[in-house]
């Protein structure tokens, strides 16, 4: 086992995560978590996380839904194709694989939304079986460790990083660990790992032995892979990384050769083309009219407030209106372009004829804010229902 793995594995026992809520869970929970991290933070995940696994508590559960519960669940968590692609894919489970998950990397990677990275989180993590992850946080890691220089969306660095990712895991032969985890913690024979001896909690020895001297590496490989994670997430952050605290700092390259703040290289930032939009609230009594996108694309399967985009005519010729306030204006980000968004709230005096056009619905308030809808919608209906 390299020095790498076998000190991240001791810190991983000593100062990971053990209380994330998808921990020890199977394929089904590992696999959503999984998804919902993508782009998104632990802590805003935790909730949404919680609320699916109880209204979806297993793969079947979540084919059986419809596609409109699904998002209502996912709602808020941004990027709903992440959402669409696991119904698709807990209905592929079902089809496919019995409803049962599958347990090979190629079943697993030929799911609708899981890339090779995802794939082996959830091989690692479910099956403990060896595979290398290579998420953001894991990249920052490896550019940093290794010295690797040259933005890491550039595929070429990628691959690097990728044959890193693979030299770094556990290697499964059961060697010997070259160190004496006692004196490690005491930080006098184990040369990466330079922890005060106060920095552990109580058993920390006893549990560090445990990770060094049992190097089945069907056992380490999940608790390999959260350090990881873990390492990323809380000690090679992106600014201000805690190079004092880090298990690996005495073979960092990039620490031992002061260049840890110019790595990874950050990617030459584009121009982000920007968007004028404005919502209509339009409204009647405590009914809100919502009309619902196609089901690819923006927010697409998703509830939304009728979009007038810039030089469209705002107004339906059977709209009565009694009442309009132009509501303060906001600016949503996408990953490619920002909408700068004018809320507009029009109180009708009744409904119109038909009442109903195909694609879209008059809802209540109450029943909106439940629906599958997006954030600023959510906010906007969240401002309605305060008063404002
Ligand atoms: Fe990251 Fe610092 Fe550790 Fe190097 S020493 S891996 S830069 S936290």
């Amino acid at each position: 086992m390299s020095g790498f793995s076998a000190n991240l594995i001791a810190w991983q026992r000593c100062h990971g995560r053990h209380d994330l809520p998808w921990q020890g869970g199977d394929a089904y929970r590992v696999w959503l978590s999984e998804i919902m991290l993508q782009q998104t933070q632990v802590a805003t995940v935790i909730p949404y996380y919680r609320r699916f696994v109880e209204f979806f508590p297993d793969v079947v559960a979540l084919a059986d839904a419809s596609e409109e519960q699904v998002l209502a669940h996912w709602s808020g968590l941004g990027y709903y194709a992440r959402g669409r692609n696991l119904h698709r894919a807990a209905r592929m489970i079902v089809t496919q694989h019995a409803g049962k998950f599958p347990e090979q990397f190629e079943h697993i990677l030929a799911l609708p939304g899981v890339g090779r990275s995802t794939a082996a989180a959830i091989c690692a993590q479910a099956y403990h079986q060896r595979h290398a992850i290579l998420d953001g946080n894991v990249k920052r890691v490896l550019t940093r460790y290794c010295g690797i220089a040259g933005a890491t969306a550039v595929k070429s660095v990628e691959n690097q990083l990728w044959l890193l990712a693979e030299s770094l895991l556990p290697n499964g032969h059961g060697d010997e660990v070259d160190v004496d985890v006692d004196d490690a913690i005491c930080h006098a024979s184990f040369p990466h790992y330079a922890l005060p001896i106060s920095n552990f909690p109580p058993q920390a020895g006893e549990r560090a032995n445990e990770s060094l001297r049992e190097l089945d590496v069907n056992c380490e490989i999940a608790t390999y892979t959260q350090a990881l994670m873990d390492m990323g997430a809380t000690l090679c952050t992106r600014t201000r990384p805690k190079c004092a605290s880090c298990p690996v700092q005495g073979a960092c390259v990039a620490y031992q050769t002061g260049r840890v703040a110019e790595l990874p290289t950050p990617k030459v930032r584009k121009v982000v083309p920007e968007r004028r939009a404005t919502f209509l609230l339009v409204m009647s009594g405590r009914e809100i009219l919502l009309e619902k996108r196609g089901p690819s694309g923006l927010w697409g399967g998703l509830w939304c407030l009728p979009q007038r985009d810039e030089g469209e005519h705002e107004y339906e010729p059977g709209w009565t209106i009694g009442e309009q306030i132009t509501l303060p204006a906001f600016t949503h980000v996408f990953t490619h372009f920002k909408l700068h968004i004018t809320p507009r709230l029009l109180r009708l005096v009744h409904k119109p004829c038909p009442m109903q056009q195909a694609g879209s619905v008059w809802m209540d308030v109450d029943d909106a804010l439940n629906a599958a809808i997006p954030t600023p919608v959510r906010q906007l209906l969240e401002k309605i229902t305060t008063g404002i």
